[in-house]
């Protein structure tokens, strides 16, 4: 389906044009009618199928439409670097109207916090907020968000997993319950699905697809001992390939240093910086802005950047270590590939991290190739020892899992 046949408004159209979008993905093709009609929507898809414009574009032409006075949009969103994404995506789609909007988040200097107060006050049109800054702002008592009518929740799996329930119904308490409230998710675990039911009316439901990477993404793994993984990383990089731009993975901020460190040794001719919670927000935006404009070649991150976050044209996302989530492998690796592009990804596997991986394998319903480098590095571990059958692993799987399934199927949900 093309953009021109959605019953638009033609600024936006020319926006979506200048954006180069041609055809709608399909949560787009689900979501933006059920929502242009102004339903509440839950809707279950993972990042990189264009859920962004999936909520954005129905409220833009909302405010094209219906006026854009005062602060009309509350997104509510887990992280900071996905606040200054949507923002930024919305200015993209708002480029030919009047519409202004506003990323606030925690983490800055006094500058920065005038700056959102003076956008809350003077009635910024939409707020991408994340929940802990946004509470800050409410309880200095000048935040009037008497005109919000459409609140979207972004990654609301993930806002839950890091503790902002709370957070989270006390904003709902300021902002007007005759609303529209679009819920999105990566997940739909019990939680979720009870906090929707709270806090949404008749909401149409979308399910786009549970927890699979994209299509484009080519997986791989190497089995390595830790002090074999540098080697392997080294073998990778020695290989001809078209690795512009390389997101190596790392569960501990401790190793990402370390991962740096090493590789800055074995690959000269690369630019390899490193990204964590620990840095000030100005650094990670200085970092990350290096990253998307190719002037560092390699960047290695703990889970911050796992989610929601869209950089175009990463060719090589690399798991140093296997997540402790099955959830996160999938949403590590769909930093590449964004968007029906292609993309490869290597994971390196431990010996500790094997019953981690088999759980990967069995969520996203598929063996991952395992491959060996050339070269002699020792003794590895083994994928098969001490194991059952990876069939018997998976079937295990879903038999623990199938419960949920069902409440799946009885809600309405469809596993794609
Ligand atoms: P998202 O899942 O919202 O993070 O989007 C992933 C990427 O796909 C972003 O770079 C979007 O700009 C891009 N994108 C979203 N929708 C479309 C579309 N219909 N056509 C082309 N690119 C798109």
């Amino acid at each position: 389906m093309k953009f021109e046949e959605l019953s638009i408004h033609e600024d936006l159209l020319e926006a979506i044009s200048f954006m180069n979008f041609e055809k709608l993905s399909p949560i787009q093709e689900k979501a933006i009618p059920m929502a242009l009609q102004g339903n509440d929507l839950l809707a279950c898809a993972q990042t990189g199928t264009g859920k962004t414009a999936s909520f954005v574009i129905p409220v833009l032409d909302d405010l094209i439409r219906n006026g854009n006075k005062g602060t009309t949009t509350l997104i509510v969103v887990p992280t900071r670097e996905l606040a200054v994404q949507i923002d930024q995506e919305i200015q993209g789609f708002s480029y030919f109207t009047s519409t202004t909007s506003k990323s606030v988040y925690g983490g800055d200097k006094g500058k920065d916090w005038d700056e959102q107060k003076r956008a809350i006050t003077e009635g910024t049109n939409i707020i991408v907020a994340t929940p802990g800054r946004l509470m800050q702002h409410l309880a200095l008592g000048y935040v009037n968000f008497s005109s919000v009518r459409h609140l979207i929740l972004d990654e609301a799996d993930r806002m839950l997993d890091m503790g902002f329930y709370d957070d989270i119904r006390a904003i709902l308490q300021h902002i007007p319950p005759k609303r529209q409230t679009l819920l999105f998710s990566a997940t739909m675990p019990p939680n979720i699905r009870k906090f929707a039911h709270q806090i949404l009316q008749n909401p149409e439901t979308i399910t786009i697809s549970l927890s699979k990477p994209a299509e484009g993404i080519t997986q791989t793994a190497y089995m390595a001992y830790p002090n074999q993984k540098n080697k392997i990383l080294s073998y990778i990089f020695s290989q001809p390939n078209d690795f512009e731009s390389v997101l190596i993975f790392s569960s501990t901020k401790r190793n990402v240093h370390e991962i740096v460190r090493k590789l800055s040794q074995i690959l000269k001719d690369k630019t390899i910086e490193a990204i964590s919670s620990d840095f000030e927000q100005q650094e990670r935006n200085d970092v990350l802005m290096r990253f998307k404009s190719h002037k560092t070649n390699i960047l290695v991150a703990t889970d911050v950047l796992s989610r929601g976050i869209d950089i175009k044209g990463i060719n090589l996302v690399i798991n140093y270590d296997v997540p402790g989530d099955p959830e996160d492998y999938v949403h590590r690796i769909g930093r590449t590939a964004r968007a029906d592009a292609t993309g490869e990804a290597i994971t390196l596997i431990s010996d500790a991290d094997i019953p981690k991986f088999r759980r990967i394998e069995a969520l996203i319903e598929k063996d991952v190739s395992k491959k060996q480098i050339p070269q002699d590095i020792g003794e590895l571990p083994q994928w098969n020892k001490g194991h059952g059958s990876q069939n018997k692993n998976r079937k295990n799987f879903k038999k623990k899992n199938s419960n949920s399934n069902s409440q799946y199927k009885k809600k309405g949900f469809k596993r794609t």
